[in-house]
């Protein structure tokens, strides 16, 4: 049985200081959610060792929101796997379609950074996802299914294990916009296709996909009702401990 997981994409917000306090709101509700739900939260990198502090003891994952392309060295500005894993990480998120957008983040640079998270014991919340353009032109299958193929495919069945996908429409993210429970079920059907073809149906079958963009406590419920639907990647609305917690309450 695949994992259900809510996780929160904080972005660029919050002080330290509003971040463990934040942190602190989430692992202390974090008692109300079911054993089977689970919960990670991706501050920005400054926060992860307090962060990871404040959740000791609670069932609430630790992410980072991207990682280094190199082991170490002189990369100014870059934060690399094992700082992650060091600062407490058990999870990354790679490939968010900001970072794709703003800073130039190629499938080629997510098959190396996923790599590296991979080996350093990370398990990577790898986002996939059309833009407007993209979804207007009915490219947005093809779009979704060439994105996990450039990254995906490129990994062995064993490193399937430690991939959460989350497939997030851009035109969803943090418009108010989100995409119908049909429009992200359909997607999501044809990501577990996509990896059912190369890795067979157990796989497609064990692998957790989550729906982002929106995605708030009025409309988690529909949405994770949905077959193909594990859970959320969660912007916005995991920056308010209660909102975030009622939307894990939503299976
Ligand atoms: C995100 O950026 O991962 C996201 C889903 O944002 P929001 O929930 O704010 O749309």
């Amino acid at each position: 049985m695949r994992k259900k997981i809510v996780a929160g994409n904080w972005k660029m917000n919050t002080t330290v200081s509003e971040g463990v306090a934040l942190a602190k709101a989430v692992a202390a509700k974090s008692v109300e959610v079911p054993a089977g739900v689970g919960l990670v939260v991706a501050p920005p990198f400054t926060h992860l060792v307090p962060v990871a502090e404040a959740l000791a003891g609670s069932k609430v994952g630790l992410s980072a929101q991207n990682c280094a392309d190199h082991e170490k060295g002189a990369y100014t500005g870059e934060v690399a796997v094992n700082m992650l894993t060091d600062a407490g990480c058990q999870y990354t998120i790679l490939g968010h379609s900001e970072r794709r957008q703003y800073y130039g983040e190629t499938d080629e640079k997510l098959v190396v950074k996923t790599k590296l998270a991979l080996e350093a014991g990370l398990k990577v919340i790898l986002c996939v996802g059309e833009n407007l353009d993209e979804r207007e032109a009915g490219k947005h299958f093809e779009v979704v299914t060439n994105q996990t193929k450039a990254v995906l495919y490129t990994l062995s069945a064993e490193e399937m294990k430690s991939i959460i996908i989350a497939y997030e429409p851009v035109w969803a993210i943090g418009t108010g916009k989100t995409a119908t429970a049909e429009q992200a079920e359909e997607i999501h059907a044809c990501i577990r296709k996509v990896l059912a073809d190369k890795f067979g149906a157990e796989v497609a079958e064990d692998t957790t996909i989550l729906y982002g963009g929106s995605c708030k406590p009025s409309n988690a419920k529909e949405l994770f009702a949905q077959k193909d639907i594990d859970g959320g990647l969660i912007g916005g609305a995991a920056l308010k401990a209660d909102d975030f917690i009622q939307i894990a309450l939503s299976f």
